[in-house]
């Protein structure tokens, strides 16, 4: 990180399965804009993936091939701290401690433990729970100024704020209360497949989520196949989901507004323009794959990234967690 003092912005994102299209336009591309405006720390929070059960070897692939990937989008290891989670004890010692601050019925509210439940019906195990007390310690930890967050993870931010403030309030000036930073442009990305719903790593249509590492021809395929409303135009109208979500996919990629890609397609049909969308994407993650192969190839120097990056949070976190057990009274 450079000398100079700037806010500090956090987010950490899941390596829980391969990076996709939606991650990349609606957090990664800003994180990596979010470079030179703050001091950014940003991190695997591969802890989180384990509330749900993973395979071993394929959680393993995940980790490196999530952090070659997130390193291949752009960020820099020289003026950007970007670490494994599991790496640094202070995330689960501190949230250990702020369970202890956290309600019941506070955890009880959040809808994303309802989702969860519901999907992983058979194992809604404790860590599912209390997996927020788990992410206000991880914001808490770097005394953070902004998380950038979309809407789907506002609840979340909301309740770290009110945990940093109840413990605050207990035993003074611990913890910085973190504001959200909603990105100037960040782009909502839907299923191909069902534009009612967001792209997901866990959409249960494979059609409906493109990954970063998705090879050109399964990228154009994907596009050649997305649902589309009934009419023919490209035009941006409410309630026309699908091709909305296409022209925003194509908007965040070219850099087009709505209105100049209605203009540039007009008199065209949904085929041409689906393959002008899909061969954008193609384009734009043409570098990043590229660069994704060369990192992945070379083990040694990922692992150096992430063994410099986990020290420098070990140290930062630390100085916090040590600030919160003096205050509380362990000796
Ligand atoms: P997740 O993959 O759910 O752990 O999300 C990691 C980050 O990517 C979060 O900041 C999400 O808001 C963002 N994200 C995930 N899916 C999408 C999507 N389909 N469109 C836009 N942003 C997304």
């Amino acid at each position: 990180m450079e000398t100079e003092k700037k806010q500090i912005a956090l987010s950490l994102i899941q390596p829980s399965g391969t990076i996709t299209l939606g991650n990349y336009l609606g957090a990664i591309r800003n994180w990596v804009k979010m470079q030179d405006e703050f001091d950014c720390v940003f991190a695997l929070a591969d802890l989180h993936t384990i509330t749900v059960r993973q395979e071993p070897p394929k959680m393993r692939k995940n980790i490196l091939d999530a952090y070659a990937s997130i390193l291949a989008c752009g960020i820099d290891v020289e003026k950007t701290l970007f670490f494994i989670q599991s790496h640094v004890p202070t995330h689960a010692e501190l949230a250990w401690i702020l369970n202890c601050y956290t309600q019941f019925g506070e955890l009880s509210r959040m809808t994303q433990f309802k989702d969860k439940s519901v999907k992983h019906s058979d194992n809604i195990n404790a860590g599912l729970f209390t997996y927020p007390s788990l992410m206000a310690a991880d914001i808490l930890l770097y005394q953070a100024d902004y998380v950038p967050v979309g809407a789907d993870q506002m609840q979340h931010l909301e309740l770290t704020r009110d945990i940093a403030n109840r413990f605050n309030g207990l035993y003074p000036n611990v913890f910085k209360v973190p504001k959200a930073y909603i990105p100037k442009t960040g782009a909502r990305v839907m299923s191909l497949q069902d534009p009612s719903k967001k792209m997901s790593k866990s959409d249960e249509n494979a059609n409906g989520c493109v990954h970063l590492l998705d090879p050109p021809e399964v990228i154009m395929k994907k596009f050649k196949r997305a649902v589309t409303d009934s009419g023919s135009c490209v035009r941006y109208e409410e309630g026309k989901d699908g091709i909305n979500n296409l022209i925003d996919i194509y908007g965040a990629v070219t850099g087009l507004s709505r209105e100049q890609i209605e203009r540039d397609f007009d008199g065209k049909g949904y085929g041409d323009f689906k393959t002008a969308v899909g061969e954008a994407v193609v384009e734009a993650l043409r570098p990043i794959k590229a660069e994704y192969e060369r990192l992945i190839a070379d083990k040694a120097y990922l692992e150096g990234c992430y063994k410099k990056a986990d020290e420098i949070a070990l140290r930062i976190s630390t100085r916090t967690l040590n600030k919160a057990k003096k205050k509380i009274g362990f000796i």
